[in-house]
């Protein structure tokens, strides 16, 4: 009995960690495209299992997003624009860890997206990729993805 519910154990653990990845972001302001990740991660779940996929980071100063990655110049052109909205260095928590302008932004994005989901896949645009936004890198980031 102790086997069998230590194997169930390891098993809901095994799945678990199947379902979560971390990247490593490059610099303090960074986009990374984790849409290559999650599809493998959910590529054969079936329909009965759930239709929608939840991408989420349990961080505060990064975020989730979906936009076009075709042209890279998409995601530096949204660091850009957050970047000239919500300067760095004039905010109370700077007294803290000097990284407000990091908090205002993943706030802003949000830490997670949700994607409906049909016949093992997600139904994502032509141009929509899944795109981690780093404000406060570089950084081992985890994220985590549930079929909903
Ligand atoms: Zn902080």
């Amino acid at each position: 009995m102790i086997f069998l519910c230590v194997a169930i154990i390891y098993i809901f653990l095994v799945i678990l960690k199947l379902m979560e990845f971390t990247i490593r972001s490059r610099k303090r302001e960074d986009v990374v495209d984790i849409t290559e990740q999650i599809k493998k991660l959910v590529v054969g779940k079936k329909a009965e299992e759930g239709k929608a996929v939840l991408v989420y980071t349990p961080h505060t100063t990064c975020a989730i997003m979906i936009n076009e990655n075709y042209d890279p110049n998409v995601c530096i052109d949204i660091l850009a624009a957050l970047k000239n909205m919500i300067p760095a260095g004039k905010w109370l928590h700077d007294k803290i860890d000097d990284n407000a302008d990091a908090h205002i932004k993943a706030s802003i994005i949000g830490p997670s997206v949700v994607i409906p989901f049909e016949n093992g896949k997600m139904k994502l645009g032509t141009w929509q990729n899944i795109i981690l936004g780093e404000f406060d890198g570089p950084k081992e980031r985890t994220i985590i993805v549930e079929i909903l």
